[in-house]
């Protein structure tokens, strides 16, 4: 099938080389010119695992094209599919002005039937402002289909190619028949492709991330009270996540979640909830308590401090707001940082792909370590931020000659509390003791 993607970014590179893959005719379309740039060189505007295989091969067997031209995009296609962003106004709410935008720009350029897909993560009756906008434009016959994007970064090759269900909003058999089409071969596993009315589509994608969130918030609070209690929370987890009721992915305490869907897509349900009158009191607090965890691992390093970490040196392993990738929006990194160098600390950070990323959100106010012994050397602290496999199994009696205290704040719990007591740290984790 002949296939545009507008927004080359996390979601629309992984669709669009996805579905190259898998024989069709893509033409990936982004106002970035820079990043089209780039890919036509095979040059990636972000680290995602597997993604730079594709990208290359399909470029070069001539399935996969890179363009700033959005209306040809649009023209030389049968399907649409918006993936551009869709950041949090002011109020929380999502804002659609991209997604408008390109709704205006597809009508503009309408010159045979088409199926329009929106694949940005939307609030419900964003479908058919779409289908309003583009209408006053064309008199072409079109669908409009709503599809939600569950990939995750860091897998999301894997994620799409084999997803554990494929969630599509219809207004037709029709549409419905040639979407299918397109999704039949990632889903020859067996796993489910769900078609449902468009409203439901849309509410799935937030619905499905705001109970993600909830998982993440609860554990965190579980862990403070473990703290308080003397109960270790990754024995907790464990406890609980064997009950085939709650099942064990998403039971991780940690550093607060961040990343660029969690917390504008809670942020937005809450505001579509308000906006109809339903106050989402549960999203409220998930939100309350991620704000407050993501001060945790600074509070724990100002507490070691004695309250004083003017002139300290803090090195910190991790800016991306999970492992796999170089992401770093909400990233909990960011909040540690800040409030680090707001305390008078002097901070060397070290990532596998997010310095450049960090270097445009601190610039000069850090330094960054190309190398994870080079960060914490000399340094009055080690703060662990992201669970990166390369810190997991360090060389620890290095790790100890290079500190200058052998503090470790570990925001992922990477380490067992008794070895590093046993090795001579100071080891403090989330949710657990220090080891006795
Ligand atoms: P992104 O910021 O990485 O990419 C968006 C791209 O759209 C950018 O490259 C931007 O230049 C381009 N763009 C903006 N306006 C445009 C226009 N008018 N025409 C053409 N291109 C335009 O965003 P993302 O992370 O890929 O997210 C896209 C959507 O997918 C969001 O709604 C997000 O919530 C959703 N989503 C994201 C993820 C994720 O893990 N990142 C997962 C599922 C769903």
């Amino acid at each position: 099938m002949k296939v545009a993607v507008v927004g080359t970014g996390y979601v629309g590179l992984v669709v669009g080389a996805c579905l190259a893959e898998a024989g069709n005719d893509v033409a990936c379309a982004d106002v970035s010119s820079e990043k089209i740039d780039g890919l036509r060189k095979n040059q990636l505007p972000i680290f995602e695992p597997g993604l730079d295989t594709l990208v290359e091969r399909n470029q070069e067997e001539g399935r996969l094209q890179f363009t700033t031209d959005v209306g040809a995009a649009v023209e030389a296609s049968e399907i649409v599919f918006i993936a551009v962003g869709t950041p949090p106004d002011e109020d929380g709410s999502a804002d659609l002005q991209h997604v408008l935008a390109v709704a205006e720009t597809i009508g503009d350029h309408m010159n045979a039937p088409k199926i329009v897909i929106t694949k940005s993560t939307v609030p419900v009756g964003t479908a058919e402002k779409v289908r309003r906008a583009i209408a006053g434009r064309t008199s072409e016959k079109f669908h409009v289909c709503s599809n939600p994007e569950f990939l995750k970064e860091g897998a999301a090759v894997e994620d799409f190619m084999k997803p554990d269900r494929v969630v599509v909003g219809v207004d037709s058999p029709e549409a419905a028949e040639i979407v299918g089409e397109l999704y039949a071969p990632f889903v020859r596993t067996g796993k489910p492709l769900l078609f449902m009315d468009i409203p439901s589509a849309e509410m799935t994608k937030y619905a499905a991330n705001a109970m993600l969130a909830t998982r993440i918030s609860f554990m965190n609070q579980i862990a403070e009270l473990c703290e308080k209690v003397g109960a270790d929370v990754t024995l907790v987890r464990k406890g609980i996540g064997s009950d085939a009721r709650i099942g064990s992915a998403f039971l991780f305490p940690g550093p607060g979640y961040g990343g660029s869907c969690f917390p504008k897509d809670v942020k937005a349900l809450i505001r579509t909830g308000d906006d109809c009158g339903v106050s989402l009191d549960v999203l409220k607090a998930v939100e309350d308590v991620n704000a407050r965890q993501k001060r945790r691992i600074f509070e724990k390093l100002h507490e070691a401090a004695e309250g004083n970490l003017h002139g300290r040196r803090v090195a910190v392993w991790g800016l991306a707001f999970k492992a796999e990738t170089d992401d770093m929006r909400e990233s909990p990194a960011i909040d540690l940082i800040q409030a680090l160098l707001d305390a008078g600390a002097t901070v060397r950070a070290h990532d596998p792909q997010a310095v450049d990323n960090a270097r445009h959100i601190f610039g000069g106010r850090i330094e960054y370590a190309e190398h994870a012994y080079d960060a914490v050397k000399g340094a009055d602290a080690l703060a662990i931020v992201t669970e990166w496999l390369e810190f997991r199994n360090p060389d620890f009696g290095r790790l100890k000659s290079l500190l200058k205290t052998p503090l470790i704040v570990d925001g992922r719990n990477l380490y067992e509390p008794a070895r590093m007591r046993q090795l001579g740290f100071r080891y403090i984790g989330i949710g657990r003791g220090e080891g006795a």
